[in-house]
């Protein structure tokens, strides 16, 4: 997947998330960490170990196959969001220990055969929709549910999951009550059934603006990664002290003038409007820097921020470096986060790219990544920058 004969790369900072976890651990109940799609584009497994060792004990991805891939890593509970989609995903979710989280009743039944099949036992989820309308039973499946679980006795139903639409939007607390009470009132029934389940609602956005509905555990993950789901909104604040993750970094190939009237790259979107100095960046869509940032984001150079000149190309993104004296093709340019003071946060970039965080990380993190180890330990840690090196991925 990582083109690595591209010159795009990715630095992982795995104290960054680490740091995360601690925070969001203190305000919280216990938590599942959510590294599905290849945590967030930050990479599972080495993101996957440095949280647990720092004490994670449960992980949520998407796909079994995720699932399996994590299981010889961690120790913890993995719960697999989407659940079985095969006999043979359901088969491994019980050779593997791995909890299906399931949303629909031929789950219950793939499950129950693939128990009995490895005379074993499958744990679940029950996830239910209280208002996303995306995956989930309805309350009102709730008798069919808890019928077929009658029949299906190797099915474990020891979790209670549903998804929050609107936790991140302060103008839609309304809807959050909602889902809130819903999920509730499920919870109710299924107790009253005889079942007692654990629950599960909150994502990052919900567990830092609604602490009371926390319930058994929270499941964050975008907040792991750095970026505030608040971000511009009344409840910034909220998202104080994350720290971003993923640095982004490309060369610079060359350095040329363009001359007052000149036009550069493809489509002649952009004229000079006074003699200017160029940087073309070694950066472009194929290295999923997207197209629409063309004379829209920016980047930084030498500690400066540089405008983004005319279209972003396939492998190349020319800057606007005027101001910026001395950029040589040595450079190297920082597109997404670095330890300047003129860093792009993902905040910024998702803005220029007309999107949000979570895609800037899975669409970026899917280039080739290093890792800067997390720290040992604060007690331990002596004053000196830590190594940049590569970790293997298994
Ligand atoms: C992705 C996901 C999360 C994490 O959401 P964030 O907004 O990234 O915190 C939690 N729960 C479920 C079911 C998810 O799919």
């Amino acid at each position: 997947m990582a083109i690595d004969y591209n010159l795009l790369r990715v630095t992982v900072d795995l104290g960054a998330i680490q740091n995360n976890f601690r925070l969001l651990r203190s305000l919280g109940t216990a938590l599942i960490v959510v590294v599905k799609s290849d945590a967030y584009g930050h990479g599972l497994l080495p993101v996957a170990r440095s949280l647990e060792a720092c004490g994670a004990e449960s992980f949520a991805v998407g796909t079994v196959a995720e699932a399996v891939r994590l299981r010889p890593v961690v120790r913890g509970d993995i719960f697999a969001l989407l659940g079985p989609q095969s006999a043979h995903d359901a088969d491994v979710t019980i050779s593997e220990n791995i909890t299906s989280v399931v949303s629909r009743l031929d789950q219950l039944t793939l499950l129950q055969q693939a128990a009995q099949r490895r005379d074993g036992l499958a744990p679940v989820a029950l996830k239910f929709d209280t208002g996303m309308a995306r995956l989930g039973f309805n309350e009102t499946d709730t008798g069919r549910v808890l019928e077929t679980l009658a029949k299906c006795p190797r099915v474990t139903p020891r979790w209670l999951f549903s998804h929050l639409a609107t936790a991140d939007d302060p103008d839609q607390v309304d809807y959050v009550r909602d889902q809130a009470s819903r999920f509730q009132h499920i919870h109710d029934r299924l107790f009253a059934a005889g079942l007692q389940p654990r629950c599960s609602l909150v994502n990052s956005a919900g567990m830092l603006a609604y602490p009371e509905l926390a319930w058994d555990r929270q499941r964050p993950g975008i907040a792991l990664y750095g970026a505030n789901p608040f971000h511009g909104s009344a409840l910034e604040s909220l998202g104080t002290g994350l720290r971003p993750a993923m640095h982004v970094q490309a060369p610079v190939l060359a350095v040329h003038p363009l001359p007052k009237g000149a036009s550069i790259s493809y489509g002649r979107t952009y004229v000079a409007d006074q003699d200017r100095t160029v940087a073309v960046v070694g950066a472009g869509y194929a290295d999923n820097y997207a197209r629409s940032l063309s004379n829209k984001g920016w980047v930084v150079i030498r500690g400066q921020r540089a405008r983004i000149l005319g279209r972003v190309c396939m492998q190349l993104t020319a800057v606007d470096v005027t101001h910026i004296p001395d950029v040589t093709p040595d450079d190297r340019v920082d597109l997404l986060g670095g330890s300047s003071d003129a860093a792009v946060t993902p905040e910024e970039l998702a803005t220029w790219w007309e999107t949000i965080p979570y895609e800037v990380f899975c669409l970026l993190g899917m280039n080739p990544r290093k890792y800067i180890p997390a720290l040992p330990s604060p007690t331990q840690r002596r004053p000196m920058s830590c190594p940049v090196g590569s970790l293997p991925e298994s």
